[in-house]
């Protein structure tokens, strides 16, 4: 088997995921899609992890909407593994604006609120998951919220029929 086109990503139901109790159904999707879970905790961030997270946002003029977000409550973090999982991952979950985001995906189907209204009313725009951009990111995201010793290798039943 050919394994050069595996990848290893991180993802995060933010806090509105988790007050709306939306874990089941974010995870249902990846699993149904046959995405493998090799790593999950549930972490209340504080601000100081938050600016290591989100470091590429520093400067934006909506961090501070973001920070209070982000650490608003627990967020439920796990390293899913595909092949190429992080673009896959991207797909499923959608664009980063909620009423931009297609049917379908996890952000068009349980938000839909727009950039412009959660700059005017000074709001983080809630869309309930993250997921890293692309595999540098995904390397360094899963290095910092995740012990390599957490991560398991194991098959999942049916993988033949999968990958
Ligand atoms: P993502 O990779 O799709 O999550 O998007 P980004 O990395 O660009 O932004 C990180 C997070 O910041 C997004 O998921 C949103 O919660 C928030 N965000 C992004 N752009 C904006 C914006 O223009 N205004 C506000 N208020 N929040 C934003
Ligand atoms: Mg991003």
């Amino acid at each position: 088997m050919v394994e050069s086109s595996i990848q290893q990503t991180l993802v995060l139901v933010k806090p509105d995921g988790i007050y709306r109790g939306l874990i089941g159904n974010v995870i249902t999707r990846f699993e149904n899609a046959g995405l493998k879970i090799v790593g999950m905790r549930m972490r209340w961030i504080d601000k100081d992890f938050s600016k290591r997270h989100y470091s590429e946002h520093l400067e934006k003029t909506f961090y501070y909407t973001l920070e209070e977000y982000i650490t608003a409550g627990p967020v439920l973090a796990m390293v899913l593994e595909g092949v190429e999982a992080v673009e896959v991952v991207r797909k499923i979950v959608g664009s980063t604006e909620p009423k931009s985001a297609m049917p379908g995906t996890i952000r068009g189907d349980f938000a839909h609120i727009n950039l412009a209204h959660a700059d005017k009313t000074k709001k983080a725009v809630c869309n309930i998951i993250h997921a890293s951009a692309n595999s540098k990111d995904a390397a360094n995201e899963i290095m910092l919220w995740f012990d390599p010793m957490d991560l398991h290798t194991y098959k999942r039943a049916g993988e033949e029929w999968i990958r």
